[in-house]
């Protein structure tokens, strides 16, 4: 079996991308990918770790883009390196971007009357390097703002209420020229959070084909057999392959385990195999 959608503490997972490829391996894992949001600052240490081991690994990452539903829209790209060409570049000015809407959010906050300033933010995250939304939400929450990180996102950080800050994304025809013009593949994560479900994703799962996108997860750690099932005919109908992964992220998602999901996940060694005949040139 294999694990295609993992993260490490170089997004929101809280095990270091070795510790990643660890559990992979103590899982029965034969090959892994890391799929940090927006960032590929993991493959390196993951892949040595990865070698050491024995186990194949696949570098990837996870990019947020405009959804194509009232859901958000996550895409995986496999086969890409860091410094690896124009989605390296593209992710760098992403990351840009989200800074420069952290402080402006912080700013915002600030001039609604709450009691909350960048650097606490900072403090929560940990670090300046991959602040977001949610962070935020534990800030308020700390300062005693709201009572929990929901109401936080209810009343002042979710689109449309008074502290939402947006910040630039890139659509699912950008990703997907993108990873091909880096050797890459783009898959779609977890379908049914575009909110979209039935005939209408199955439309937007054809366009996105049609822009070259060359799979869907389909086998979701959080998604029941029925689901997984109903994805996977989604994927034959448009000739697409049907991925799976865990979606770990380590104490964040604790239900989540590298390889097993929630202890019923397992995708087969042939996905990856499926997966790298859809490369550019393979
Ligand atoms: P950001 O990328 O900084 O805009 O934050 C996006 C993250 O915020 C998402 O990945 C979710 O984890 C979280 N988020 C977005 N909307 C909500 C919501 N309504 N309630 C709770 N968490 C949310
Ligand atoms: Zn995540
Ligand atoms: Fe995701
Ligand atoms: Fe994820």
């Amino acid at each position: 079996m294999i694990d295609l959608h993992t993260h490490s503490i170089v997004s929101d997972g809280s095990d270091t991308p070795a510790r990643v490829v660890e559990l992979a391996v103590e899982a029965g894992c034969s090959a892994l990918a890391l799929t940090d949001h927006d960032s590929l600052a993991g493959i390196d240490p993951a892949r040595r770790r990865a070698v050491e081991l024995g186990i194949a690994f696949v570098p990837g990452c996870e990019v947020s883009c405009r959804s194509i539903g009232p859901g958000g829209m996550h895409v995986l790209v496999y086969f890409v390196e860091e410094d690896g060409g124009p989605l390296d570049a593209e992710l760098g000015r992403l990351r840009e971007d989200r800074r420069r809407r952290n402080l402006a959010l912080a700013d915002r906050l600030v001039a609604l009357g709450l009691p909350v300033t960048y650097d606490q933010v900072v403090a929560v995250a940990g670090g300046e390097e991959g602040i977001g939304r949610p962070h935020f939400a534990i800030a308020l929450l700390q300062a005693g703002a709201v009572d929990s990180v929901d109401t936080a996102f209810h009343r002042y950080l979710a689109d449309g209420r008074p502290g939402f800050v947006p910040k630039s994304r890139l659509t699912g025809v950008e990703v997907a020229a993108l990873a091909a013009a880096s050797g890459g593949v783009a898959v779609l994560a977890h379908p049914f959070s575009t909110g979209l479900e039935g005939a209408e994703l199955a439309r937007a799962v054809g366009g996105l084909a049609e822009v070259g996108f060359s799979g869907i997860e389909a086998i979701y750690g959080r998604y029941s057999p029925r689901r997984r099932r109903e994805l996977v005919h989604l994927a034959r109908r448009f000739d697409l392959v049907a991925t799976g992964g865990s979606d770990h992220h380590g104490a964040l998602k604790p239900d989540l385990r590298v390889g097993t999901g929630r202890g019923d996940l397992k995708v087969a060694n042939q996905v990856l195999v499926e997966l790298e005949a859809r490369r550019p040139g393979g």
